[in-house]
């Protein structure tokens, strides 16, 4: 039902380079920044020529055309002050050297606020994306899918791709043009011993090439590893109870044991990746200088084709050029952790898992006459039917009552309503529209729908009655909570419908009290169609008095859906539909189906008799 896509890292890094020229005036700013940045670290190195010049006394301003064209204006100041005096030409450097390393320090911070900017924009695009996304996929992906596996993308590996990614963007945007800026100045200064040395350029790429990889691929699975200990612990704390009550703890700690060991090999992978990298890249700099030590001797002393003051330059572009490389390898190694957080973002964003809307939606205002089954067929493989060929007809106000044996297909059933599945063949008809004809939201605008359990949202009371709609009328949200006997119960808590439920003032709500927020919502929302899944877990009498009362009054006038727990629903209901292995095997009024269904006689005595007898005076 879904196709799920693999993404590689070179789909990665265009869709953030696509991302980040969202923000072009921004990033042509940065990039300005970068060049000037750069600029003014060469012009800084340049003022050694002068020192070296005035400290060893040696010949000033001789040699390199383009270091003295870069000096000239230092060589003239000096030459109008001080007149090559010694201590008055140190002087007029260190002030010249500290002007330009001020400038260099204000186009650094303007740098490195602006990539900061770009780099956390990018971050709350994709975060917002990534939600948008995901939450307009069908029930499908979420049957498939742990809950603490969706969170770890909005966690861990959104907080990766900000740490890993862009909190390296300045430097990785300023370390190509610091190298530009050296290399060029290093050609120009002597360009034979600068080819010598770029001969180890590719030996550093290959190098670093080579362990990016592995530590890709081993943070790609730390980071699989660490989305999986993310479900567990999900799953384990949600259920801590059964955990305990069933002695689980053994077999629990072994699985998370297990993970937690999976998530430390993959890490360490990662460190040998990381910890090897650096030493061997370091090896083959040293190497490289030292050669160029040498040559450079032979061509001061031998060839006498450079001054000194040059070749102190020239060893201070090398020493300069060596770290942006370096650091080019570090930034790349620590990327990885973070391309593999945006691996498993950009995969979970590609699938192709929403419902298909149709371009030109038909709108219902209400539903006027009947919702119409149609020879409906679902299954959720592909393979083993859950629904096979189920035709009725609800009209406008009846109440549906769904009875069958766990598994028949009831849940399936009134899942197709809302669209959270699509028949696999046959249609289900609003007033004969094809549900498939509306909008999701025009069509579930129509519905209202109340679930067993779980069906508070950590908020305030008002947030779970409206919905979090705005401009809401007051009065409305408390008519529907009394409607739903709920108003007084939330009159007397702290902070009455803005009691946030779940935080420590105002506590949780009892199951019943869950139920009748729930139904709230309903009378809130108004809808002419409603979805009920009854509670079965049994409740105190008064409770359970107050919510069935409430749901006679909900149900008034809507057409209803209801899987079936309670004696009074079946009595009450317009018609029975009795399932059975994805069928509708009778349906009827609760007297005739008792008279002439066996399966129907069966699930009255197991599941409802002793309601009757539970109600029947003693
Ligand atoms: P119960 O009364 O126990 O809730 P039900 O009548 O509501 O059962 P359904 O939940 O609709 O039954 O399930 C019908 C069949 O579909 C079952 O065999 C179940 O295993 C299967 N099923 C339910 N949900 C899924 C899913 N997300 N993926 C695959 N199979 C599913």
């Amino acid at each position: 039902m879904t196709d799920r896509k693999t993404v590689h890292t070179r789909y990665v890094i265009r869709e953030l380079i696509r991302r980040a020229a969202r923000y072009r005036a921004a990033l042509n700013f940065a990039i300005a920044a970068s060049a000037l940045v750069a600029l003014t670290g060469f012009a800084t190195l340049a003022m050694l020529k002068p020192i070296v010049e005035v400290v060893f006394d040696q010949p000033r301003g001789a040699g390199n055309g383009m270091l003295d064209f870069l000096l000239a204006p230092v060589y003239q100041t000096i030459e109008y002050f001080v007149r090559w005096n010694r201590l008055g030409t140190l002087a007029v450097v260190c002030v010249l050297f500290f002007l330009i390393s001020a400038l260099r320090c204000l186009f650094r911070f303007t740098q490195v606020y602006v990539t900061q900017w770009i780099g956390n924009r990018v971050i709350l695009d994709l975060q917002r994306d990534l939600y948008d996304k995901i939450t307009g996929y069908n029930a499908a992906y979420y049957a498939r899918r742990p809950i603490g596996g969706l969170l770890s993308y909005f966690t861990a590996d959104i907080r990766l791709i900000g740490v890993n990614i862009f909190n390296s963007f300045s430097q990785l945007l300023l370390d190509p043009f610091q190298i530009v800026v050296l290399v060029i100045g290093l050609l120009l200064i002597h360009w034979p011993l600068t080819l010598i040395y770029a001969l180890v350029i590719p030996l550093l790429i290959f190098t670093v090439r080579y362990f990016a990889r592995k530590n890709r691929r081993a943070s790609r699975e730390a980071q699989d590893v660490v989305a999986r200990i993310g479900a567990f612990l999900q799953d384990h704390f949600r259920l801590i109870r059964v955990v305990q009550a069933y002695g689980m703890q053994d077999a629990q700690r072994s699985v998370f044991h297990r993970e937690t060991e999976d998530n430390f090999l993959a890490l360490l992978r990662k460190a040998r990746a990381v910890a090897m990298s650096s030493p061997i890249n370091e090896l083959i700099g040293v190497a490289a200088v030292c050669v160029i030590l040498l040559l450079g001797g032979w061509v001061i002393f031998v060839q006498q084709s450079m001054p000194a003051s040059d070749f102190v330059v020239f060893l201070g572009g090398l020493v300069s050029l060596y770290q942006p490389l370096r650091r080019i390898e570090r930034t790349i190694q620590e990327m990885q952790h973070g391309f593999a957080a945006a691996e498993r973002v950009f995969e979970a964003m590609e699938e192709n898992a929403e419902l298909p809307e149709p371009a030109a939606p038909v709108k219902l205002a209400g539903l006027r006459d009947a919702i119409e089954f149609d020879g409906v067929s679902f299954s959720y493989d592909g393979e083993r039917p859950v629904l096979a060929g189920v035709s009725f007809t609800a009209r406008r106000g009846e109440q549906v009552a769904l009875v069958g044996p766990s598994g028949a297909g009831k849940t399936t059933l009134v899942n197709l309503i809302p669209r959270f599945y699509d028949p696999t063949s046959g249609a289900i008809r609003f007033d004969g529209v094809d549900l498939r004809e509306m909008s999701l939201t025009g069509l579930r605008s129509l519905i209202a729908f109340v679930p067993q359990d779980q069906a508070v949202f950590a908020g305030s009371i008002w947030n779970n009655i409206t919905c979090g709609q705005s401009d809401v009328d007051e009065d409305r949200v408390a008519e529907a909570a009394r409607a739903a006997y709920a108003h007084e119960f939330i009159m007397d808590l702290p902070h009455g419908y803005q009691t946030v439920i779940g935080d420590e003032e105002g506590g949780a709500l009892s199951g019943g009290q869950c139920q009748r927020v729930a139904i709230a919502r309903a009378f809130f929302r108004d809808a002419p169609v409603l979805i009920l899944d009854e509670a079965t877990s049994a409740l105190d009498s008064e409770s359970e008095r107050r919510i069935k009362a409430s749901l006679e009054k909900l149900l008034r006038g809507r057409t209803a859906f209801i899987i079936a727990h309670r004696l009074s629903t079946i009595l009450q209901a317009d018609r029975i539909l009795v399932m059975d292995e994805g069928r509708v095997v009778d349906s009827g009024r609760h007297l005739e189906l008792l008279q002439r269904c066996a399966l129907y006689q069966r699930l009255y005595r197991l599941q409802f008799e002793d309601q009757a007898s539970a109600a029947a005076p003693s």
